[in-house]
């Protein structure tokens, strides 16, 4: 108001609103000077805590009044919200941004911004101040948040603004959120990672585990399905730690029974679930529930125990086989995947037999495998005995053979079954098609218009082509 000093709330979220509305009147201004729209990409690398994040910074960039631009070298802010699990995502943002920056996709005026998990790499931000010091804005995983705060800060400024935390206990909710999808939602029930894998740079880039209270995941989980969500995908780390250490919280399976109690949400799922604490009671919320959903993704990374032991996994390959199938056992009809490392320091030969052994028993329905990738300042990466490139290649070879031959034949187990779809999209191959998927997780491709997007419907399995089906709608 006129006249009056503005104070800046000091609590969260107020103090985001409080950025959000001068970062719109700032692009008000701009676009009055330009006399067009000013726009936005957001660019996601990574996983689906990444995937999440991205949907709350657009929300936040569409709360400021920005447009979506669908081309990345179009847009006059572009962000990139970075993962650096593997070398190659590192590389591949250093490539987009000289391609930005090259004589073919240069703009003057362009705000080039950097967030996530790379960002929490220190070597990652001295080589971006040094060699790209173009980009306009730096900030990490704890303070996703604050974007308009920090557009705010930069457009004083003029200058590279770096706002990177090493840690937080301060979870941030309730600020503008752009869904990609208007029927499912991912929703953040924890941060962070205590297991310090040895390969793993997350728990040094994503902080200590923090779970957020119970009763206000229920309440969002409330709001979105009066929203008209209708799947939900819960999402942490290690959900299977969810609440522990914190006094009179909610352990995980009881969480999901909370979950499975809000009326119009009619499926769930979860991801990340670590084997080393994955309870006989959640197998049995699972088993007798109707809303969550038959799939489990149980990472297994390697089945050699030897290989295991030197990655701090905390399971044997035993105890792993033992408890998928005890799952296979309590739950027949569940979809169960798996992520895989091949190439990890010290592994020979007869450790991949190992993994192939375990994949042989337990079935994958479907397995991510990944070439082992050095991630500096995490214990695998000073072990001695790293594997060859053309050791790597050959194993790999191996293993990929197996996810295909093993996944094709339990996919084509369902062929001639009726089962429930939530149809996605239309098909991106023909147009009178749409996309959906079972409760497994599988793809399903039938007949069908834009009108059945967002409902559940049943479809008959007609066709399985390996990792997908062409089904009828009955
Ligand atoms: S459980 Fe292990 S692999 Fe997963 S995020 Fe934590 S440290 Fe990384």
């Amino acid at each position: 108001m006129k006249g009056k000093e503005e104070i800046i709330p000091e609590k969260e979220p107020q103090r985001q609103y409080y950025f959000i509305e001068m970062a719109r009147k700032l692009r008000e201004e701009k676009e009055r000077e330009i006399k067009r729209p000013l726009t936005f990409h957001v660019t996601t690398f990574g996983c689906q805590m990444n995937a999440r994040d991205s949907e709350k910074l657009e929300g936040i960039l569409k709360a400021i009044g920005y447009t979506y631009e669908e081309k990345e070298e179009e847009a006059d802010l572009v962000l990139f919200n970075t993962c650096t699990i593997r070398d190659n995502a590192d590389q591949k943002v250093y490539g987009r941004l000289g391609y930005l920056h090259g004589k073919n996709h240069y703009r003057k005026d362009r705000i080039i911004a950097l967030c996530g998990c790379m960002m929490q790499e220190v070597t990652a931000v001295e080589k971006i101040k040094k060699s790209y010091s173009f980009v306009n804005i730096i900030f990490g995983t704890h303070n996703v948040y604050k974007l308009a705060e920090l557009l705010c800060i930069q457009a004083a400024q003029g200058n590279m603004v770096i706002d990177i935390l090493d840690g937080t206990d301060l979870i941030v909710e309730d600020i503008p959120n752009s869904r990609k999808y208007p029927f499912k939602s991912g929703i953040n029930i924890m941060y962070g990672c205590n297991n310090f894998c040895t390969y793993c740079i997350v728990p040094y880039v994503r902080g200590r585990e923090r779970s957020r209270p119970s009763k206000d995941i229920i309440r969002e989980i409330e709001r979105l399905a009066e929203d008209g969500v209708r799947e939900i995908m819960l999402l942490g780390q290690n959900v299977n730690s969810y609440g522990k250490g914190i006094k009179d919280e909610l352990s995980f399976s009881k969480l999901l029974k909370e979950a499975e109690r809000v009326e119009g949400i009619e499926r769930i799922r979860f991801m990340t679930s670590h084997p080393k604490d994955l309870s006989d009671e959640l197998i049995e919320v699972m088993r007798d529930s109707d809303k969550i959903c038959r799939h489990i993704h149980l990472p297994l990374q390697s089945g050699s125990d030897k290989i295991l032991k030197r990655m701090n996994r905390s399971y044997t390959r035993q105890q792993y086989i033992d408890l998928a199938l005890k799952i296979r056992r309590e739950i027949p009809d569940i979809a169960i995947t798996t992520d895989i490392i091949v190439g990890f320091p010290g592994e020979t030969k007869e450790d991949v037999d190992d993994t192939l052994d375990v994949m042989e028993k337990v079935r994958y329905d479907g397995a991510f495998t990944f070439i082992y990738s050095k991630r500096s300042n995490t214990p695998a990466a000073t072990m001695p005995d790293q594997v060859t490139k053309e050791q790597n290649r050959v194993q790999f070879d191996r293993v990929l053979k197996k996810v295909q031959e093993i996944s094709k034949e339990m996919a084509q187990k369902r062929t001639g079954n009726i089962e429930k779809v939530l149809v996605e999209e239309i098909s991106d191959h023909d147009a009178g098609f749409v996309s959906g998927r079972l409760s497994s997780n599988l793809v399903v491709h039938f007949e069908g218009s834009e009108s059945l997007i967002g409902q559940i419907v049943d479809v008959r399995l007609d066709e399985c082509r390996n990792f997908y089906y062409i089904g009828k709608r009955v």
